[in-house]
């Protein structure tokens, strides 16, 4: 399997640390509001990656972080009168709902930054006894960029850019603005602070993603996620301070999504452009079908995002189903092994050739417009295919036709058989009328209930 590392920045074969087993750490919502659906394109993203990497038979333990401390929570907090955690636990509840109405797989754990200030701190002061952290006027700890000469290795940045020894404080910045960031922020009125031996205070942001993947991964592991506004500064300031602190690499392989976008821009609760689950609902639309539209795109790709190109996933989806139910309706026959596996290998291809997974959707439509494969070799495959896609496939039911449908379709055979082909034809009108379709097949009439 191969997959494109930013590290680097070039195509490799995946090889894990463990033979059979991947450490995968994905960094997680920051809960002070409702994520947007580009959040939800990166966990998708993320999602498929780990079924990818379940589908070459590794055993996945996936670690994602729920960032419960951090400036705009403490903001809004604030802005509120309320506390953090009134903040943050029912937009994590609401997270939650929105990973399993998209069948995004659990993690193996979610850990909250709240819950592990203790490890943020001993990585801080590890930092701090290995020379590679100081305490700064503002009683806040920092990072000091120049005593780690690799920094800037993730992101590309020029060397001489870097400015050390200037700080700043906020937790996301440009690139224009690398400098010692804030490992520990000194407590400052109204805002939530924890006792630690540098004072009282709080983790900066990327502490808690290198504390909690290590807790959780150990100091080395196999791959970390997120999309591509997090390389800088947040991954790159993760590398510095877990390979500062262990001394061992932290990552072997970087991956990162590019972004959704409306009309061009970013989708970005700073530019106010963003859309969420529930507007899809509102709009009459599945979650899934948002799931599907995401599988159209490359993850390296931006994928732009349009109510219609939704409406057109959902209607693909709504058609997907209405295959599968139809070739739950033939008798079982078994057809050539040869068809089969080269469908199933042509598949592999795709999604092993760095997730191309828009190819291995070309692929099922192909199988199911396959003659030489039997309904039976379909639907297995499609089956087969979806624990990738994660649409649900295996849901579709094998259709109940009514008693009334079923009489009427005797009757238009009967016709058909007697060459009337007029009154067969109104027959069929009536049928499409109550809501059915109807195709006929080498195997007979079939009728299922049309897709909403
Ligand atoms: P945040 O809650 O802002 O930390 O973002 C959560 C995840 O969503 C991170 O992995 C971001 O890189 C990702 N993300 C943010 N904006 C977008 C977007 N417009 N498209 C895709 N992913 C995004
Ligand atoms: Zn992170």
């Amino acid at each position: 399997m191969k997959i494109f590392n930013t590290l680097g920045r070039r195509l490799e074969e995946f090889k894990p640390i463990k033979k059979g087993f991947v450490g995968l750490y994905t960094c997680g919502p920051t809960v002070y509001n409702f994520s947007h659906i580009g959040n939800l394109r990166t966990y998708i993203f993320e999602d498929v990656l780990r079924r990818v990497l379940e589908w070459n038979g590794f055993k996945v333990k996936q670690v994602m972080n729920i960032t419960d401390v951090e400036d705009k929570i403490i903001k809004k907090a604030i802005e509120e009168s309320k506390t953090i955690s009134e903040i943050t636990t029912p937009y994590t509840r609401i997270f939650f709902s929105d990973l399993e109405d998209l069948n995004i797989k659990k993690a193996a754990v979610y850990p909250r930054a709240t819950r592990h200030i203790k490890d943020m701190l001993r990585m801080v002061k590890t930092l701090a006894q290995k020379g590679f952290a100081y305490r700064a006027k503002d009683d806040s700890v920092y990072f000091e960029i120049d005593k780690f000469p690799e920094y800037g290795k993730l992101a590309g940045l020029d060397k001489v850019a870097l400015q050390s020894g200037a700080r700043v404080e906020s937790d996301e910045y440009d690139k224009e603005e690398a400098r010692d960031f804030v490992l520990w922020k000194a407590q400052k009125p109204k805002e939530p602070s924890w006792p630690s031996e540098f004072g009282p205070g709080r983790p900066g942001w990327h502490i808690e993603c290198s504390a909690m993947s290590t807790r959780y991964l150990g100091p080395t592991f196999d791959i970390h996620t997120g999309g591509v506004d997090n390389i800088f500064p947040h991954h790159e300031n993760e590398i510095a301070q877990s390979e500062a602190a262990t001394g061992k690499p932290f990552v072997n392989y970087w991956v990162h999504s590019e972004h959704l976008m409306v009309d061009g821009q970013k989708m970005s609760k700073s530019f106010n452009n963003f859309y969420t689950l529930r507007d899809v609902k509102e709009r009459g639309f599945e979650p899934l079908a948002f799931r599907y539209a995401t599988l159209m795109s490359h993850y390296r790709s931006k994928m732009n995002f349009t109510w219609e190109a939704l409406e057109a996933s959902q209607n693909a989806l709504n058609n997907l189903r209405f295959e599968i139910a139809k070739l739950k309706m033939f008798a079982d026959k078994s057809g050539s092994p040869d068809a089969e596996n080269k469908f199933r290998f042509a598949f592999s291809e795709a999604v092993n050739n760095d997730l191309n997974v828009p190819e291995a959707l070309g692929v099922a439509w192909q199988a199911v417009k396959d003659d030489s494969l039997s309904p039976k070799q379909k639907l297995r495959l499609l089956l087969d295919f979806d624990k990738i896609f994660g649409l649900g496939l295996e849901n579709v039911k094998k259709p109940v036709i009514p008693r009334k449908i079923k009489a009427v379709v005797k009757e238009r055979e009967l016709l058909r058989a007697n060459k009337q082909f007029i009154q067969s034809d109104a027959l069929r009108n009536k049928i499409e009328a109550l809501g059915y379709k109807l195709e006929d097949t080498e195997n007979g009439p079939i009728v299922i209930k049309k897709p909403k």
